[in-house]
């Protein structure tokens, strides 16, 4: 099994000295939200996941969920339950959620490295109490007044858990193809009656109640996006009153076995008929499930980022502790019968990879979350008016990257324990499997990048790249000076030209041919996630410089920083020269001779 100890030291850099969040919640409102306030949540958080989340995850792996077909009920892991009874008496459920419906009321970046650890404890379980979140933003933003009366305050203190049900045999990336249907009934509410497939807890027995939020059509539905609507399903009936009735008309048709994440109940909900009401606008369904998704994508991210965490530090121990041959320049540990292997220069390429994209990440995300934040309370317009720009364009980014790199840590992390990180006793190999879903789920990395280019960048005319340009220039400026962070201001100022002038070179091809669009754009998003990585990792040199933190710490930012420009970032280059090449390299090869004469 592999241990787990929270970054918090990390988390803290991240928060208090490169967000500088304790002037930020107090420009924003958030009084009560003190850098004693915040330090508390991150030991508590520690405490939770390290003794009560983290020895259930090679239980969950092992166990997975059990799905019963005569009742069509889903029992969960031993102990995962228990542990959700602890979470829910310990407020974690309404940390940032609104006072007024039972919450907490804290900045939502403060639930951000909460949400890291319970990733990195137990991803698996992580995913029962994910979505509520998400459903309580979406209810809260479209939801009518009885709606939000009876569905909120359930959630918010965890005595419910929400769901998102959208996919459907046919119909993953493209929505516009869901047949799920709602038919109205005289009573205001609607018959809800379809088949979703791969519905994260879609089913479980840790709560009384479960509220779906679902995707459906309208009999007087246009064809395609344009006639989605969003309707929220609760699992037991729920009287006007808000008291609990019989059984709906939703059934867990059964539980996926998967590759990964064993503990997570993936389910076949079969509705038939269940009653269900209309959340916001008929057929603007996309747009209040986008509340839900946007939430989602983020939180995905840093399902990634927690699992690369775990991954890397025990791969880190593990390099410091293996003994196996002798340095190239002379043995470093002549006492012992061999060097650890952390002397290996291509032991540290993994492992330093692992610190970079981490570390790098955890900045790159905790900023785009901050956002969140900015876009909600900023008392200055133009502030959020910036912050929504720079959220929409940071979210795809830090969802399709972090995830990305998530398999390439953990799968770096499992190389670093040789055959013993591809045993199942080591908890390796676990790692990687868990990584695996992050690129998929919540949009894959491939419809991400289409939202990044396509959406973000092309069609809102690049108003959240030219904020984060902004960012970048007024960094530069700011350190050209600065011994410390000098040497990375010429190559930061260099990426992100590049970053500019394949925006460019892509707009251009665009018009000419759309299919320049999607021959870019996986290319674009990684790019575009290399220039912003390499931004936070010069902002932290600079910030570590800046603070009273010790000599070991400032040497760690530093030198990962370097390490990240030297190898990591060269990877800009590949990808704007796979993009320069254009769409015909892709596109010019009939679909029929892939397998001609094979
Ligand atoms: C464990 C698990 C949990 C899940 N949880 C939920 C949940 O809670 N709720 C829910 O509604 N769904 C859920 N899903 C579904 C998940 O969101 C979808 O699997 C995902 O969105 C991809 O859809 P798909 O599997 O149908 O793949 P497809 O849409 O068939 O895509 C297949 C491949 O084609 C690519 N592709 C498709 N269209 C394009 C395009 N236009 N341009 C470029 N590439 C394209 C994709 O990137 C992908 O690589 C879950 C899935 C899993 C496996």
């Amino acid at each position: 099994m592999t241990a787990y100890a929270a970054p918090v030291g990390d988390m803290r850099f991240v928060l208090a000295e490169l967000l500088d969040t304790p002037s930020l919640f107090a420009r924003l409102g958030y009084a009560e939200a003190t850098p004693d306030f915040v330090d508390a949540v991150l030991e508590e958080g520690a405490r939770f996941t390290q003794a009560v989340l983290a020895p259930l995850n090679s239980v969950g792996d092992r166990e997975g969920c059990h799905y019963d077909p005569a009742t069509g009920a889903v029992t969960t892991p031993a102990g995962f339950r228990e542990a959700y009874d602890r979470y829910v008496e310990a407020g974690w459920s309404g940390l940032v959620a609104p006072a007024a419906h039972g919450g907490q009321g804290l900045p939502k970046l403060v639930d951000i490295p909460v949400k890291e650890m319970i990733d990195a404890a137990n991803l698996a379980w992580g995913n029962f109490p994910l979505l509520s979140h998400g459903a309580t933003d979406a209810l809260l933003k479209f939801g009518d007044e009885w709606q939000q009366q009876t569905f909120l305050r359930p959630m918010v203190e965890g005595r419910w858990t929400g769901t998102m049900c959208l996919t459907e045999p046919h119909c993953g990336s493209d929505l516009g193809l869901l047949r799920t249907r709602a038919e109205p009934r005289d009573d205001g509410s609607f018959s809800i009656t379809g088949n979703k497939i791969f519905i994260t807890a879609g089913e479980h027995d840790m709560t009384e109640n479960i509220v779906h939020l679902v995707l459906a059509r309208l009999p007087d539905a246009p064809a395609g996006s344009r006639g989605i609507s969003m309707f929220v399903v609760p699992k037991l009936q729920v009287a006007k009153d808000g008291s609990l009735g019989d059984a709906n008309g939703v059934r867990a048709g059964g539980v996926e076995h998967k590759m990964g994440i064993h503990g997570s109940a993936t389910c076949v909900l079969n509705f038939d008929t269940a009653q269900g009401w209309l959340v916001g606008e008929p057929h603007r369904g996309l747009q209040a499930m986008f509340v839900m998704m946007n939430s989602a994508r983020l939180a995905v991210g840093l399902q990634g980022l927690g699992l690369a965490d775990r991954a890397y530090q025990n791969a880190l121990r593990h390099s410091r502790e293996r003994l196996q041959m002798r340095s190239l320049s002379g043995p470093k540990f002549p006492e012992l019968p061999a060097d650890p292997i952390i002397v290996h220069p291509d032991v540290r390429r993994m492992l330093l990879t692992c610190k970079a994209l981490v570390e790098g990440g955890r900045a790159l995300s905790y900023h785009a979350a901050s956002m969140i934040d900015i876009a909600a309370d900023s008392p200055d317009a133009a502030e959020r008016e910036q912050a929504t720009a720079l959220l929409g364009y940071l979210t795809p980014i830090a969802k399709a990257c972090l995830t990305e790199w998530s398999v390439e840590c953990t799968y770096n992390a499992l190389q670093c324990f040789g055959g013993h990180g591809y045993i199942a006793e080591n908890g390796m190999e676990q790692l990687a499997r868990d990584a695996r879903i992050t690129t998929l789920y919540e949009g894959t990395t491939g419809i991400q990048a289409l939202d990044l280019l396509g959406r973000k960048v092309l069609q809102q005319q690049g108003v959240g790249l030219k904020a984060f340009l902004g960012m970048v220039e007024s960094f530069c400026k700011q350190h050209e000076a600065d011994d410390v962070v000098a040497e990375f201001i010429a190559p930061l100022r260099s990426h992100a030209m590049t970053l500019q002038s394949i925006t460019g070179l892509v707009a251009k091809r665009a018009a000419a041919d759309p299919e320049e669009i999607g021959a870019a754009s996986h290319d674009y998003l990684m790019l575009s996630g290399y220039v912003v990585l390499g931004y936070w990792w010069a902002r932290s040199v600079a910030a570590a410089e800046a603070s009273s933190r010790p000599e070991g710490f400032k040497a760690g930012k530093r030198e990962a920083a370097r390490f990240c420009f030297a190898r990591l970032l060269p990877r800009i280059q590949s990808h704007a020269a796979a993009i320069e090449s254009g769409a015909a390299s892709l596109m010019t090869l009939d679909a029929g001779d892939f397998d001609q004469g094979r």
